[in-house]
């Protein structure tokens, strides 16, 4: 552990050792300001106390009128399953109620503090009182003495007033009172009171422009226009519907090699073929193949391929010779099913199968450049669209050298060879113009939903369960208070992130958002240490720390930035990436090289799906590693995750997914991790009772 000691701004942790106090803000970096972008990071080793680097001094020379001056903190798949200690727990009715079983009896608290969030609450495993705060989920055993700093007034939602106050193991302090729950399992699905066992070296601020509305809409007007061109592409040119979720993963897959400047669209890749991309289209042609249920479905699905195929050979300038073997496969198809009156469901498969892999190649070969051109229209727009947001941006912030926006602020005087605890993502950008619309985020609710919308446009309307809008009220002021004290930016930040999150999903994509169990989240984190989600978004996380694939609209909710650009030291980490192949490898790489470098105890716990035909390359490598200690597999339709729209979803019985494909959990740790969070049989047999399954240990350990 470093020994650093803590600088002069860090919060002292209260003797309770229970508090977490409210981390940094935004400090200003305008360089007109006086303020400079110093920022002195958490310190390493007192703290329970998570908070931006920015000093509180900065932090008053934001203006408040203009949003983004300058230094901001830092930014899978399947039926209902309930997390075991969830059915005892009541609703409380909101509001400023009580929390959990214990009658509150907040009446002798001052003003000050009730409206800072305190309340008074009756301890029955100590029998004595407690103090717990609705807004930052900090409780401790002594009478509060003073608001705390910048919580000027209750949050306006009474969703706010719902604490999720799942205590922990993690926590000290008083005991754990019941949980409240805010009438559904979303209540349960978060965890704040988990402090962050991860250490970082101290960062710099990112060269981020902070989010702004007018160019967040223009952001998702221009990528609802680029899903729509792929979608018209895939059906003019080749007469399929896009493979769902491509875009999405082409996104992804493009992410890692691009250069430019745009959070969304890719515009500076390497290659502007995406292979991913390029791979996905062409398996779904001449006719997308799903595995049939019967018969019936398996004859018909041969009969279409065959069908699509010799239409499609004939449509194309192909070979002479792929001509001949294709229509000499499809005629001998049509000869079987002419002589088959009733074939069985495994004699179409195997007759599937052979038709496939005789005609793939020629089909491939024939519709090769048409859908390479697909994937290069699709970049080529990208890059048109990035730049049509980065001018809009470099009006809407002053931007005088375009070249090097960040030319005129002043340099960063952190250390960089500092171990500090992780904290959020912080953003440097020029001052923006003031922007009145900012004001103009309007909002609504009903019983289930909270909707915020920018302007008078109904179309830009976002709507999330109230519970996440509660979920994410705690996490902004969790790390928000000190810059944002009134939270005036609340609406505009939250806006612009539910607007990228919406742009990146589009209408129905879940596949890259589901999410663990919240009973297997519990078990991890009290089994295996786990305090942090290297895939996450402020959506979904569990833990109060998290890495995400957008640092500039999610650092004001948290987030420790995108899994590739964070290093940590030592920590006990989860993934559950997407199912982008290109990001999986991705992450096996880094994972190893951090291994390589860690100077503590340092444990990945990876879920991945369990592909085996063919494995993927990424599951191969998992499996091979050096750092591999344990795995162990959930099968499939035995477990579930939570739907990836869980922060919108109209009715909680969509809230879990069956699982389709067996999921891999695989330990990658030093030999400290491994020590200090060692994977025994005992605690796989209570994590696989968490994923509700009893045993399933069908493949041997690696050696
Ligand atoms: N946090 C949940 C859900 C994971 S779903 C869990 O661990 O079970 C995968 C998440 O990874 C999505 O929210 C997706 O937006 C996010 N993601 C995508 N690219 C990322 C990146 N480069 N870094 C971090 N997160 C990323």
């Amino acid at each position: 552990m470093a020994t650093d000691a803590p600088p002069s701004t860090a919060a002292e942790t209260p003797a309770s050792g229970q508090a977490e106090q409210q981390p940094p803000l935004l400090s200003a970096v305008d360089p007109s300001a006086s303020s400079s972008t110093t920022t002195s990071p958490p310190p390493l080793a007192p703290i329970r106390t998570e908070r931006h680097p920015s000093s509180s001094s900065t932090a008053s020379s934001f203006d408040s009128t203009c949003v983004t001056s300058p230094l901001t903190p830092g930014g899978a798949p399947g039926a209902p399953f309930r997390s075991p200690g969830a059915a005892g727990f009541g609703a409380t009715g909101g509001g400023a109620a009580g929390v959990g079983g214990s009658g509150a009896t907040s009446h002798d608290l001052s003003e000050e503090l009730l409206a800072a969030g305190w309340r008074k609450f009756w301890s029955k495993r100590e029998n004595r009182p407690y103090y717990f705060n609705k807004l930052t989920n900090q409780s401790l055993w002594e009478p509060p003495t003073a608001a705390l700093p910048g919580v000027k007034r209750t949050l306006s939602d009474p969703a706010a007033a719902v604490p999720n106050h799942h205590h922990h193991h993690h926590q000290q302090g008083p005991s754990a009172p019941k949980r409240p729950s805010f009438g559904g399992p979303q209540a349960l699905a978060w965890n704040f009171s988990v402090h962050s066992n991860c250490v970082t070296l101290e960062r710099p601020p990112r060269r981020l422009f902070q989010p702004h509305p007018e160019t967040e809409l223009l952001r998702a007007q221009l990528i609802a226009k680029l899903r729509q061109h792929y979608s018209e592409l895939c059906v003019s040119r080749e007469n399929i519907q896009p493979p769902p979720d491509s875009f999405n993963r082409w996104l992804i897959e493009r992410y890692l090699s691009d250069k430019g400047s745009d959070p969304l669209f890719p515009s500076d890749c390497d290659n502007e073929l995406s292979y991913a991309l390029f791979r996905e289209i062409i398996n779904d042609l001449p006719v997308r193949l799903c595995r049939p249920k019967l018969s019936a479905d398996a004859k018909k699905q041969l009969y279409r391929y065959a069908e699509a195929s010799k239409a499609m050979i004939e449509s194309r300038v192909a070979n002479p010779e792929s001509r001949k073997i294709v229509k000499w496969n499809v005629e001998q198809t049509y000869q079987f099913l002419r002589q088959a009156k009733m074939p069985t469901y495994e004699d179409c498969l195997e007759r599937l199968a052979h038709l496939k892999r005789t005609c793939q190649p020629h089909i491939e070969e024939a519709a090769k450049e048409s859908v390479e051109k697909i994937c290069t229209k699709l970049y080529h727009l990208s890059v048109e669209y990035a730049k049509k947001v980065r001018e809009l941006q470099e009006t809407l912030f002053k931007v005088t050298n375009p070249t090097d926006p960040w030319a005129d602020l002043p340099p960063w005087s952190g250390d960089p060879k500092r171990r500090v605890r992780c904290y959020p993502v912080q953003i440097c950008s020029p001052a923006p113009r003031p922007a009145a619309q900012q004001q103009l985020v309007e909002t609504g609710c009903t019983d289930r939903m909270q909707f915020v919308r920018y302007g008078r446009d109904n179309s830009s309307q976002q709507g999330i369960c109230r519970s996440v809008f509660a979920k994410l009220q705690q996490l902004y002021t969790l790390h928000c208070t000190e810059e944002d004290p009134s939270m005036e930016k609340f609406f505009p930040r939250l806006w612009c992130m539910l607007t990228r999150y919406q742009a990146f999903l589009g209408q129905q994509s879940q596949n890259t958002q589901a999410a663990l169990p919240i009973p297997v989240f519990e078990a991890i984190s009290r089994l295996f240490g786990v305090t942090f989600e290297l895939f996450a978004s402020p959506l979904n996380c569990y833990f109060k720390q998290y890495c995400s694939a957008f640092p500039d609209t999610d650092c004001y909710f948290g987030s420790r930035g995108p899994v590739l650009e964070f290093y940590p030291l030592e920590g006990s980490f989860e993934a559950n990436p997407p199912f982008s192949e290109e990001l999986m490898v991705a992450m096996v790489n880094h994972m190893e090289n951090l291994l390589k470098e860690a100077t503590g105890p340092l444990s990945f716990m990876v879920f991945l799906p369990d592909w085996r035909d063919p494995p993927t390359e990424a599951l191969v490598r998992l499996e091979a590693s050096p750092y591999n200690r344990r795995q162990t597999c959930v099968l499939p339709f035995e477990h579930s995750y939570r739907n990836g729209m869980q922060h919108c979803l109209e009715r909680d019985e969509d809230l879990y997914v069956k699982s389709a494909h067996g999921t891999l959990i695989v330990f990658l740790q030093n030999d400290a991790g491994f020590m200090k969070w060692t994977p025994t049989s005992e605690k796989i047999k209570d994590l696989l009772i968490a994923f509700g399954q009893q045993s399933s240990h069908r493949r041997p350990q690696p050696q």
